[in-house]
């Protein structure tokens, strides 16, 4: 298992086309939530891939004492900011951030935007019965939901090119990895090139909250960007 300080060459897309803007570690792209959905369907569409990361305070965190999460987070093709608070921090800037983009959310507006362009998803994370159950919530909100396959995010290093050969050979064009922080980057950049899938986004926990087996915070909480 490579380690945190390993220095291996990202194998990602470095192309970045918005406008981005530097807080603390993390250098974010000015994208709302619809415009950030917009680009990365434009991006299926016409061939090209790359990673999207959802990056919140916590990660920035997190990336300051992992060199190797901050340079995958540095390589993604887009960032955005999970949280209110960095959204507020932008705001000290020239040009702010236009609003926090949470993973959840992202998940839930590309699965309709994937559904009307007949786009295949997969769903690679969390256990069995959480992943079974959070495709089984998108699916009966999203009825057209091309779900290409879904599989847990528990396996050992052997199984890992396995796991990202089974989502190429699915056809999967968009593909979900909910496998928390740091892991589900690691498996994104060694499997990048068996993965197929054209956009990856690692969603954290996402899917227990999908599935009713975690819950969000309360509206008032998100909003007061204490979530
Ligand atoms: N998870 C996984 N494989 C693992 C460990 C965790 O798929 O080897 C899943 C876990 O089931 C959960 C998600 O990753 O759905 C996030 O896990 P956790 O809450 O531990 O991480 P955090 O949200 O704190 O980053």
């Amino acid at each position: 298992m490579p380690s945190d300080t390993d220095t291996a060459p990202l194998p990602l897309p470095e192309a970045r086309r918005s406008t981005q803007i530097q807080i603390l570690n993390g250098r974010f792209d000015a994208l709302s939530a619809d415009h950030a959905v917009e680009e990365l369907i434009r991006t299926i569409r016409t061939g090209e891939r790359g990673v999207l990361s959802t990056v919140n305070v916590a990660i920035l965190m997190m990336m300051r004492s992992n060199p190797r999460l901050q340079r995958f987070v540095d390589a993604s093709r887009w960032t955005v900011a999970d949280g209110q608070p960095l959204v507020w921090a932008s705001h000290l800037r020239q040009q702010p951030l236009p609003e926090r983009v949470a993973g959840i959310d992202l998940i839930d507006q590309l699965c309709a935007r994937a559904a009307q362009e007949g786009i295949g998803v997969y769903f690679l994370g969390a256990d069995g019965e959480t992943v079974r159950a959070a495709v089984a919530a998108l699916q009966s909100r999203h009825r057209s939901l091309d779900v290409r396959g879904y599989a847990d995010g528990y396996f050992g290093p052997d199984q890992a090119e396995a796991r990202a050969r089974a989502v190429a050979d699915s056809g999967a064009k968009l593909l979900f990895v909910a496998m928390g922080v740091p892991r589900q980057e690691y498996f994104i950049e060694e499997q990048w090139e068996n993965l197929g899938a054209r956009v990856v986004i690692g969603v954290g926990g996402s899917f227990d909250v999908i599935a009713g087996r975690r819950k969000r915070a309360p509206a008032l909480v998100q909003r007061a960007g204490l979530e």
